[in-house]
């Protein structure tokens, strides 16, 4: 019984990681299925821009010249002629991890006054 016990305990254990192990790579599994942005259809018309088929292909529906910009990890496409800006995603692309605070603040001020468009 004493030696049943012995080999219980390293086996509990091993099957207690496991169980960790797999839980772990549930939750890092979900959290980025749930991070993922949203697909973005080619038709998809929010407001005056026609969202195209990614982020970059944003475009004014008026033929108005558009710019994207970050805060923090959020990509933002503008129109100054609409005075209109939406979102387009986080993180699609590295370039705001070179951006500083000072830019995300001006870049943020830039669309004060502007309707956002969800
Ligand atoms: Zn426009």
């Amino acid at each position: 019984m004493d030696r049943n016990r012995c080999r219980a305990g390293p086996l509990l254990k091993e099957i207690k990681r496991r169980v960790d192990t797999l839980w772990s790579r549930l939750r890092a599994l979900t959290q980025s299925r749930f991070s993922l942005p949203e697909p973005i259809s080619v038709n998809w018309i929010a407001g005056n821009f026609l969202m195209g088929d990614f982020f970059g292909a944003v475009k004014c529906r008026y033929g108005h010249p558009v710019r994207l910009f970050n805060i923090s990890r959020g990509h933002f496409v503008a129109c100054d002629e609409c005075r209109t800006y939406v979102f387009v995603g986080s993180n699609l692309m590295s370039c705001w991890r070179e951006e500083t605070e000072d830019i995300w603040r001006r870049n943020s001020e830039s669309v004060e006054g502007y309707e956002f468009i969800e």
